[in-house]
């Protein structure tokens, strides 16, 4: 039986071929680009390589539209970072890793154009859209979806930058191969922190999950499961990460009812409060929620500016599980190759 480390070890060579096959095709396709000194245009954009970016993309390549799928710089997004993924209608239960590798051959099977690189600029404000990217040159597109996603959020409380990959993350799936046999705390109440705890659970020697509030947000099934393997704290804010300049050596917490403030040692503390939309781009070229997601109609999509549309957790509203992100993302898709085949007839 594999131990937590070989079992770690598999995954990040999975990943490695994996992401070293697409870098190649990344740099033919980049060669051909930066050699004949254009930009490349196409009738649709997709700005971001998760499920909903990729599925959009699908979709616009069954349709035989001419369009490209910039992945970013982390293709399969952040379900990459799910251990174990039981909404995705069909499937029991799987890897996030496996279910997007699959997804990205499927997406490349029906023809979709992936490019793994980033967009630095974009310019909304005629069309065609001009995006700008880190290493393959310039795009135009007559219609954008913008499915950028979101990213782990963080307390920006002391310690938490000062000891970030030393002992503090965000990532247990990427990290928890470093915690056999010692003692973590995951900090959150919802369905990333279940998933995070469950998974350090089978690598480190004890887990402990501090909630805020007087209860998780998480499903009840999952809480239940989550109960067998660790002990679950609320009530607790956490107020600063403490280490020996090296690592993390435990973290300070307050009652939240009482006020006492205690130290509580861990070697490692991985947070799962949320997500912030990837919104830097876009915020100052599009119309968003006063929270910083994008305001997009639900029936087309659309965002304030014409041909721009929006999808998955960026969306004001999204109901953040992926199936919703993909429906979403397909609808996304319908509507710009309407805009691109009806735009001018209108
Ligand atoms: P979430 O559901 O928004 O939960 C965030 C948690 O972090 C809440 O418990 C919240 O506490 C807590 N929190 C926020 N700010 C905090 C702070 N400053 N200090 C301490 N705690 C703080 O986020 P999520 O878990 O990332 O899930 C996002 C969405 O993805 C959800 O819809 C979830 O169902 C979905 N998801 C699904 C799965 C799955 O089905 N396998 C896995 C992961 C995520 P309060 O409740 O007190 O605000």
């Amino acid at each position: 039986m594999e131990n937590g480390f070989e079992r770690q070890q598999s995954r990040n060579c999975r990943i490695g071929v994996f992401f070293f096959v697409c870098l190649i095709s990344n740099f033919l396709i980049c060669s051909i680009m930066l050699g004949t000194g254009q930009s490349q245009a196409v009738d649709v954009l997709v700005l971001g390589g998760g499920p909903a970016g990729l599925s959009a993309g699908m979709h616009l390549a069954d349709a035989h539209i001419p369009s490209v799928v910039l992945t970013g710089p982390e293709p399969g997004g952040l379900l990459t970072h799910a251990a174990k993924v039981e909404n995705w209608p069909g499937i029991l239960a799987e890897s996030g890793i496996a279910i997007m590798q699959r997804l990205i051959e499927q997406v490349q099977a029906h023809g979709a154009q992936l490019v793994y690189d980033s967009a630095v600029r974009l310019d909304l404000t005629q069309r065609p859209f001009v995006i700008e990217t880190a290493d393959s040159g310039i795009f135009t597109a007559n219609a954008l979806i913008i499915a950028l996603g979101s990213s782990p959020r963080k307390l920006n409380i002391p310690g938490e930058a000062t000891y970030w990959g030393k002992g503090v993350s965000s990532c247990a799936l990427c990290d928890a191969f470093a915690y056999v046999d010692r003692e973590v705390v995951v900090v959150g109440g919802g369905d990333s922190a279940v998933d995070q705890a469950i998974h350090l659970a089978d690598y480190a020697r004890k887990v402990t999950v501090f909630v805020r509030s007087k209860d998780m947000r998480a499903k009840p099934v999952r809480i239940r499961e989550l109960l067998k393997k660790v002990t679950i704290v609320y009530n607790k804010q956490m107020l600063e990460v403490i280490g020996n300049g090296q690592q993390v050596t435990g973290i300070k917490i307050k009652d939240r009812h009482s006020g006492v403030e205690e130290i509580f040692p861990t070697d490692g503390v991985f947070l799962a409060i949320g997500h912030e939309p990837n919104t830097w781009l876009i915020k100052d070229a599009i119309t968003l929620s006063h929270d910083g997601h994008i305001l997009a109609d639900f029936e087309t999509m659309q965002t304030n500016i014409p041909g721009v549309f929006a999808a998955g957790d960026i969306v004001a509203g999204s109901y953040r599980q992926v199936p919703v992100a993909v429906g979403d993302a397909i609808k996304a898709a319908g509507k710009a190759i309407d805009f691109i085949r009806y735009q001018d007839a209108a």
